[in-house]
């Protein structure tokens, strides 16, 4: 057992971290305030190759695995998580989907953009009426001669509206199977398509600098083509992107707790009450070495849900236990970072400020943590 990185990974994590520190630091408090997508940040992670990370070289991608991405996400959240799920969703839950369930000609058309971060792709799963249960999928796609004819919506769905979003997956019921239960597909919707409209970006909490809105289809009409995988297995198709996805949200849950005590270390060993650095004082040390502890615990989590499924072995419960743990630490995390900054912690322009508001979501995407002790309980068979 070890749980080392090899030279190359320890390369990639080191690059990351630079790239976060001097590139995305200096400029996404700016973006977070404005609410605005940092196309400037996301151009450059595109050249460095960050979107292309998990996917083979014959597609435009890096020939790394799910495990170099994992490093990627928790260096980019150790400094900005809006950045971070940018990259978790274009790849985990944009291009990903194509790349397991395409064909040759929709891997050809839409891979290399990707992979290159050129451009990006949304996962259309959620519903304004239903998230959790996903099996409650309103959204309808009727074949008509040559094209499906998709009419509902979709609610928080992330890079679906960015001037470089070039599409969205989006799960609609298209029949009935035989024993009464919803046949669900996966169709891809390329933006612009005519019937396919994006609402204003959401106002929301945390991950301002991040691109997410409500879709609705009105009669839009895409090729029969654009069908992804097989007829009927949009529920089994979520059910192992989102087992995925938790552990890459796992790993950047784990980048916010750590850049939570790098922030609280620096400033700690700054700040002077009654005569001495706050850092002097038991009771913040104490506070400091528990954040540490559930960073370096919830990282082996995930570490070990990727492994797992690197190795091809079963990993949903690992990835639902890396998710679960990975959340709540995060929180708890921000929450005492933003104690030891004192006031200073609830002005935006201390980054511990924008872990707190980021952290909340962690616990509600991609499954909530409800959902996640669901699914770990299933597996214990209860
Ligand atoms: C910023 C943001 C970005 C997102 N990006 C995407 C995206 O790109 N694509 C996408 O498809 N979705 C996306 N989502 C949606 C997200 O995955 C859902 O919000 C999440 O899965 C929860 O669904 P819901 O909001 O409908 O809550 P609900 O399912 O309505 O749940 C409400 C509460 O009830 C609890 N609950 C539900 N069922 C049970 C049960 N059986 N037992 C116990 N408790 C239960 C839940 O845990 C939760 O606490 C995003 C959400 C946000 C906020």
């Amino acid at each position: 057992m070890d749980f080392r990185l090899s030279e190359e990974q320890e390369a990639l994590r080191e690059s990351v971290r630079d790239f976060a520190r001097e590139v995305v630091a200096p400029t996404i408090a700016e973006h977070y305030e404005q609410h605005t997508f940092p196309y400037e940040i996301i151009r450059q992670m595109g050249k460095m190759g960050l979107f292309g990370l998990p996917f083979p070289e014959e597609h435009g991608g890096m020939g790394g695995d799910y495990f170099a991405l994992c490093l990627a996400l928790e260096e980019l959240a150790r400094v900005d998580s809006s950045v971070a799920i940018t990259l978790e969703a274009a790849v985990s839950l944009g291009a990903m989907p194509i790349y397991r369930f395409g064909t040759d000609e929709q891997k050809a058309q839409w891979l290399p953009k990707l992979l290159s971060g050129e451009a990006l792709a949304g996962f259309g799963l959620t519903e304004p009426g239903t998230g959790s249960d996903a099996g409650g999928t309103q959204t309808r796609a009727v074949l008509d001669g040559d094209e499906w004819v998709i009419n509902g919506s979709k609610a928080f769905i992330t890079n679906s509206g960015t001037d470089i979003t070039a599409l969205v997956t989006v799960t609609a019921v298209t029949g009935t199977k035989p024993d009464g239960s919803k046949e669900l597909s996966t169709i891809i919707v390329p933006s612009g398509t005519p019937g396919f409209s994006v609402a204003p970006g959401y106002s929301k909490v945390g991950w301002t600098a991040s691109d997410t809105h409500e879709l609705t289809f009105d009669d839009c009409r895409v090729p029969a083509a654009n069908l992804l995988g097989e007829r009927g297995r949009g529920f089994a198709q979520f059910l192992r992107i989102l087992d995925e996805g938790r552990i890459a949200i796992a790993a950047l849950a784990v980048g916010l707790a750590q850049g939570c005590v790098d922030e609280s270390v620096k400033y700690a060993n700054e700040r002077q009450a009654f005569g001495r650095p706050i850092g002097a004082y038991q009771a913040i040390q104490f506070k400091v070495a528990d954040m540490e502890m559930k960073a370096h615990t919830a990282r082996l989590a995930y570490y070990d849900a990727a492994a797992r499924m690197l190795a091809g072995e079963p990993f949903k419960r690992q990835a639902a236990i890396a998710k679960l743990h990975a959340s709540t630490i995060a929180v708890d995390n921000a929450r005492e970072a933003t104690q030891i900054h004192g006031g200073y912690g609830f002005m935006n322009e201390y980054p511990v400020a924008r872990f707190w508001r980021d952290s909340k979501i962690l616990e509600i995407g991609e499954g909530t943590s409800e959902v996640q002790r669901m699914v770990i309980a299933r597996d214990l068979g209860m």
